[in-house]
């Protein structure tokens, strides 16, 4: 019995011995692997991608989970996205809305061309109509296309502008009873643009929050939504701000930290634009008198989710910083930050308060790939 106990006494030291022994044969290896220099590990592997989408580049950051999957799940969102609300898609719901005008037929919308529609018609009579989907006409007057191909030369004539900002006329967008649209008059065109993007990266966040991806950073043309975080020790990702006078690869304004769950986009007269006459005429149309918006070069907006951020970036744009910060007063989950350029003073930067806060002017690296 003794015996036993004492075989039994000694197995413990055994079983430290080899655990030990393990545990140090494991560092060894480990430090080996590493070329013995001192390393973080990083708490999962970080994947990223990007891809061309809804006319513009899509990217995809992703640290742990199933990478390809991810990738999977937001292409498909985008793609969804863009097979229903593509104005450049005459299979599209508004592909066959635009073709349909003025015929008296009306569209059946399905589910995320109603909800980007419904968002759409809440931000034109909020903004007075500085937002405004059915632009379309006056996008074509003033020669802008995907791609940049400029069928228009210089400022299109008095006439050609009156009667595209007719045709931007919102009252004349009809919906029946069971959800259809028509547009009354022919040549109107809805016109997407400057929500649908937002909409595309909210829904890859739904599939990817669905399918359990924790640490993920999707961005859409510069329309970014963040879930967590991109290292355990890190409060948020670090997203910079362009300066709208340099190329996207040169020095940002600064970076600010986009936390979970938030949505972060710009708007900016670089985008797509043409000079005339010394002057600069950008893609961002001003409905209210049918002219591209003067005298601002970039709006960033942080908002709870992407499409708002996407809407509200072109309406403040639109407004200017004066009427947008006013308009922002709705919002006050959104922050702002304008760029604008001024006759007598030149290049501004002008901020809500908690977007100071939250601004780190001149800091390089950004958590995007
Ligand atoms: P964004 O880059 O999000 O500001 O969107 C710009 C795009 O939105 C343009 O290329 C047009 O397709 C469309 N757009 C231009 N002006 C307006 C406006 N005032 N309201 C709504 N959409 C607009
Ligand atoms: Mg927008």
């Amino acid at each position: 019995m003794r015996k036993i106990d004492k075989a039994c006494d000694k197995a413990p030291d055994k079983v430290i011995r080899i655990y030990l022994s393990c545990i140090i044969m494991t560092t060894v290896l480990i430090l080996l692997a590493s070329g013995c220099k001192e390393h973080h590990i990083p708490s999962s592997t970080k994947a990223s991608w990007q891809w061309p989408a809804m006319g513009t580049v899509a990217s995809l950051t992703v640290y742990g989970g199933e990478a390809d999957t991810a990738l999977m799940l937001a292409k498909a969102a985008v793609e969804e996205v863009n097979t229903q609300l593509s104005a450049f898609d005459p299979a599209s719901d508004v592909g066959k809305i635009n073709a349909a005008a003025g015929t008296g037929a009306y569209i059946a919308l399905r589910p995320q061309t109603r909800q980007v529609l419904d968002a759409s018609i809440l931000y034109y009579r909020e903004s007075g109509g500085a937002f405004n989907p059915l632009v379309g006409p006056l996008m074509e007057a003033w020669g802008f296309s995907r791609g940049g191909e400029k069928s228009v030369v210089g400022v299109p004539s008095a006439d050609t502008r009156e009667a595209a900002q007719r045709l931007c006329d919102f009252s004349r967008l009809d919906r029946s009873a069971d959800g259809g649209v028509r547009l009354l008059d022919p040549g109107m065109k809805l016109d997407f643009g400057a929500i649908a993007k937002g909409y595309a990266v909210d829904l890859a966040f739904e599939h990817l929050l669905g399918a359990g991806y924790t640490n993920v950073l999707m961005n859409l043309g510069g329309n970014m939504r963040a879930i967590g975080v991109p290292s355990p020790v890190r409060k948020g990702w670090r997203i910079a701000v362009r300066d709208p006078r340099k190329a996207l690869t040169d020095q940002p304004l600064g970076t600010v930290l986009l936390v979970d769950g938030c949505a972060i986009a710009t708007s900016g007269n670089y985008e797509q634009y043409f000079e005339w006459e010394g002057k600069r005429y950008s893609h961002i149309m001003d409905p209210r008198i049918g002219y591209p918006v003067g005298g601002v070069l970039q709006v960033t907006i942080i908002a709870p989710t992407a499409m708002m951020a996407d809407a509200l970036s072109t309406t403040c744009f639109v407004l200017g910083v004066e009427e947008g910060l006013k308009y922002l007063a709705r919002y006050p989950q959104c922050e702002a930050l304008f760029v604008l350029d001024d006759a007598k003073k030149g290049v501004l930067i002008k901020m809500s308060v908690g977007f100071r806060d939250m601004f780190e002017r001149g800091k390089v690296e950004s958590d995007e790939q």
